[in-house]
């Protein structure tokens, strides 16, 4: 965009260089000079006049070449003497009644500077705006929305991301056959946020969706809402609304949703209130129109905490799918397809080469082997080679080091063990949360890998020896590093804020602590305008806030023993979970019980060991 600006200025001034020269030829070659008609009888005395016109009440006329630089010269004057034409015919003057009009030559110096000044013009216009529909209909606001007829995308071609798919697999049977919901009065979900780190395969997805139910694909990015003039951004949100029931059934699919979505009063001096009509607009649009005509609405983001939560409401982006980064069996499945379109391809362990790309998602394996075929290209072989992916895939991870984490062999190992403490402890008390899964790929910006634990019902009370026990699996992680390596990493700061959260309401609100006794000291914030953290404050003595920060540290040393010593006493499943772990990249609750159970995992032994 700068470039063309800067560019533009040139054009300008080439083109009134252009304007101005051209204006002066032609004042040279047709000007029409006005002569006295005293000078003019000198002339005509001289012999010099070549012919004249003569009409009512002036002459023209054409001057002999030599008068004047070597230019003919044409004049007029007045007609003071009505018996000219004898004077002429003494001179030998070639005359005519009629005005060889010089109307045209005067409309000609003058209208060709303009049309080539507009031509100019409008080329520049045209440079300036690609993006723009045409500057002529600014406020009409065809929006600039991409129509595909048929996306041609399948779920074949969208590989790794099954649990996103099950969830849309709705989506894609109601557009086929509308008529089996609305007979049933269900209503569809209006709009279907995507959630997920750049590249891994969002707005593919959206396509998907579209060509499996054989739908049109509205898309347009969430930033070019904004970049609008004021006001144009709500026009647009209201044209592609309008488009789109039009060609019910359909999909409209916004990009980076967050650019436009953003919370209220969060950034941005400038275009805030553009974004703020916007948004507004659509929030309107999204509560106005009725799902059942067959119009979803799909949208991708990988920044869903700022979004403004009024877009996330019920009847509006309230169907949330994550589209997370691929594990290893994801990737090996991404790479299947992006290798389907290499066509001279040697012979690949593919399975080692997912294990390579740890951390990469869609986008990076499609580059890897874009990148492996060209290096293939480059040092003419005759077919890509393990060696040129290997190659590939150290190239990639050097650019791609500086964008996200990727985690190396020696942090993965650490956050494997870490995860696993989490899992085992929590497995090995009681009335704890189901561990659904562990996974140590990375997520979102903070985790490094997770536990994941299901909650088996909605829980409004919960006992001391649940608590306890919650504490004990948060330091579960920190717990097996220590138990391990004999030494603690970072990865555990959240674990500790969030097991001293516990511990503290324990003292404070819950009266669990048997050296306070039955007390709630929790005050009630004073002022509004405390920060966050002082607020929390109670009415309390400074020896009432030593006791409550011994009590507290007393539960958590307590259940970091309670976890450690679980620990101790888990070693060989620790073990051997971590194998499973670091080679799958994620295992289930159910597989972590069997080892624990001393039971091997069925069909372990079926893949061969790497
Ligand atoms: P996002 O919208 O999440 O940023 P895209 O859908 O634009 O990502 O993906 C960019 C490219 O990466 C795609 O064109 C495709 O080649 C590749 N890609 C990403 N995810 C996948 C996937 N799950 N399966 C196959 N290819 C993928
Ligand atoms: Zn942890």
């Amino acid at each position: 965009m700068k470039k063309h600006y800067k560019f533009s200025i040139w054009y300008f001034i080439i083109g009134i260089w252009i304007v101005l020269i051209v204006q002066n030829y032609l004042a040279g070659s047709f000007a029409v000079k006005t002569l006295p008609y005293s000078e003019f009888l000198q002339y005509l005395e001289q012999g010099k006049v070549a012919e004249v016109a003569i009409t009512a009440n002036e002459i023209q006329g054409r001057l002999k070449a030599e008068s004047e630089n070597g230019k003919e010269q044409y004049f007029k004057t007045v007609k003071v003497d009505p018996e000219i034409s004898e004077l002429l015919s003494a001179h030998h003057v070639k005359y005519s009644g009629t005005i060889e009009s010089t109307f045209l030559r005067d409309i000609i110096s003058w209208l060709l500077p303009v049309f080539i000044f507009l031509g100019v013009w409008f080329f520049l216009m045209k440079k300036m705006m690609p993006q723009q529909p045409g500057f002529m209909s600014l406020g009409k606001s065809k929006a600039k929305i991409y129509k595909q007829e048929a996306t041609g995308i399948t779920f074949d071609d969208v590989a790794g991301v099954d649990e996103a798919k099950v969830e849309l697999e709705e989506i894609i049977e109601f557009l086929k056959n509308p008529d089996k919901f609305t007979d049933f009065g269900g209503q569809m979900p209006k709009g279907l946020l995507l959630v997920g780190p750049p590249g891994t395969g969002k707005t593919m997805l959206a396509k998907a969706v579209a060509g499996e139910s054989n739908v049109p694909f509205f898309s347009i990015s969430g930033s070019e809402f904004v970049e609008m003039f004021v006001g144009l951004g709500a026009a647009r949100v209201r044209d592609m609304f309008e488009e789109a029931k039009k060609n019910a059934p359909c999909i409209i699919f916004i990009d980076e949703l967050d650019a436009l979505g953003k919370a209220r009063g969060i950034g941005g001096y400038g275009g805030h209130d553009e974004r703020e009509q916007t948004l507004n607009q659509l929030l309107v649009e999204l509560d106005g129109f009725d799902s059942n005509i067959g119009v979803i609405l799909m949208a991708a983001t990988n920044r869903p905490e700022v979004l403004d939560p009024a877009l996330l409401r019920p009847g509006r982006f309230d169907r949330q799918v994550l589209v997370d980064r691929p594990d290893k069996e994801g990737r090996k499945k991404i790479l299947e397809v992006h290798l389907r379109k290499v066509k001279r391809i040697g012979d690949l362990d593919v399975d080692r080469l997912a294990a390579m790309t740890a951390g990469m998602v869609g986008a990076d394996l499609a580059n890897l082997v874009n990148e492996a075929t060209l290096l293939a290209v480059r040092s003419r072989k005759e077919r890509v080679e393990m060696a040129q992916f290997e190659e590939a895939v150290e190239r990639v991870v050097a650019g791609l080091e500086k964008k996200n984490r990727l985690i190396n062999k020696k942090e993965r190992n650490i956050v494997a063990y870490h995860e696993l403490g989490h899992a085992i402890v929590s497995m090995s008390l009681p009335d704890t949360d189901p561990v659904q899964k562990i996974t140590i790929v990375p997520r979102g910006i903070a985790a490094l890998g997770y536990t994941m634990q299901l909650p088996t019902e909605d829980r409004y009370l919960m006992s001391k020896t649940e608590l306890l026990n919650k504490i004990a699996t948060l330091l579960g992680g920190r717990a097996a590093e220590q138990t391990v390596f004999n030494e603690i990493s970072t990865g555990a700061h959240n674990d500790l804020a969030k097991a001293a959260d516990i511990a503290r309401s324990m003292v404070i609100e819950y009266g669990m602590s048997e050296q306070m006794g039955q007390v709630y000291l929790k005050g009630e914030s004073k002022g509004q305008f405390l920060m966050p953290g002082l607020s929390q404050r109670g009415e309390y003595s400074e020896a009432t806030a030593r006791k409550i920060d011994e009590e507290v540290k007393k539960i958590i040393d307590e259940q970091y023993q309670v976890a450690l010593n679980i620990l101790a006493g888990q070693r060989d499943t620790i073990e051997k979970a971590v194998q499973v772990l670091l080679e799958k990249e994620k295992i289930s609750g159910e597989e972590l019980k069997q080892i624990m159970q001393g039971t091997e995992l069925p069909g372990r032994e079926e893949e061969p060991a790497t």
